[in-house]
């Protein structure tokens, strides 16, 4: 009836976030925290009301040794109830460590092109794909949530764009063996709003009930953009870093994960919930820089959050009606 349509109002009203700091964040860390400061790491997140952490890798301890005492850190941690706590499995061996340490969910890593698959991985996309297989049965089969993650989904440091329906080839391979989540990662940060889009209106046509993740990165500034972008067309599901670890913007190779209470402070001054305590995901981020000894990239830890002005006055902009009613205190 003519009417304007404004993509704003059609927003998700709740987003789930999967803080990927501890893992896909300290990966690319060139210090290595003790077994006992990634735990105060963890518990501090486990406390801020996020529901999904990615807690480590069970790669073997040579390729990386960040993620050597995955095991250990898990034992270590309080696990709090209604928190997913994933960690990467490999191989089939590494399926079975990561079962024997109670992880709640395990996620196996493909790429939509074959030479990131390749150089990631050393191995054809067939290949990873029976690799997947054997980790879906072991995993399945001790009753815990499979998962996979698709990188560079958004554009191939050696291909250049990566033909979505090849994407969504896989996307049907990994749904046929079982796995319950999906994640399309832009992994060197090569997307743009426009392709986002495209990709994931795609995903919804061919899969309509297939649960959906979106892992952006920020390698060239447009990670919040992509985020948004993502929003627009439903996808509620986001991965976050906190601090923005893993992708310090000026260290070359920087990887670029999005800021986990940056985005957390967007969404809720635009109204959407997140379940997260915003004050006490920057007290992480502030726990993270006295870790690594290093700033984090990211912004509100710099700035302050809006609404918490140092004497405790709430910013009017706060509306009452967001999930972040911390205006009181
Ligand atoms: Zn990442």
């Amino acid at each position: 009836m003519g009417q304007i349509h404004y993509p704003l109002s059609h927003l998700p009203e709740r987003v789930s976030i999967r803080e990927v700091g501890p893992r896909d964040g300290l990966q690319n860390e060139d210090v290595i925290l003790s077994t006992e400061q990634k735990v105060r790491l963890i518990n501090c997140l486990s406390d801020t009301g996020l529901k999904y952490i990615e807690v480590g890798s069970f790669v073997h301890p040579k390729v990386v040794p960040q993620m050597a005492d995955t095991a250990e850190v898990f034992a270590r941690i309080d696990r709090r109830p209604g928190v997913v706590y994933s960690a990467i499995a490999p191989n089939a061996k590494g399926a079975e460590r990561a079962i024997a340490a109670g992880v709640d969910a395990v996620q196996v890593f493909l790429s939509a092109s074959e030479s990131h698959n390749k150089s990631n991985v050393n191995m054809r996309i067939a290949e990873s794909l029976a690799a997947a297989g054997e980790i879906a049965r072991i995993v399945r089969g001790a009753g815990i949530t499979f998962e996979a993650v698709i990188s560079v989904v958004f554009g191939c440091p050696f291909e250049g764009d990566v033909p979505i329906e090849q994407t969504l080839d896989l996307v049907e391979r990994l749904v046929d063996l079982g796995a319950e989540q999906i994640t399309l990662g832009d992994t060197t940060g090569m997307g743009n709003p426009r392709l986002v889009q495209e990709v994931f209106i795609a995903f919804r046509e061919r899969f309509p009930t297939v649960p959906v993740r979106f892992h952006p990165h920020s390698a060239r500034g447009a990670g919040i953009a992509n985020a948004l972008a993502a929003l627009q067309v439903g996808i509620d599901r986001l991965d976050a870093s906190i601090g923005g670890i893993g992708g310090c913007p000026f260290a070359p190779g920087a990887r670029g994960n999005i800021c986990s209470e940056d985005l957390v402070h967007m969404l809720h001054e635009m109204g959407i919930e997140t379940g997260v305590d915003l004050p006490n995901l920057v007290e992480c981020s502030r726990l993270v820089e006295e870790l690594l000894g290093h700033q984090v990239p990211g912004q509100t830890l710099r700035s302050g959050i809006c609404g918490h002005i140092p004497d405790g006055r709430p910013n009017p902009r706060f509306r009452a009606s967001n999930s972040a009613i911390h205006v009181a205190g």
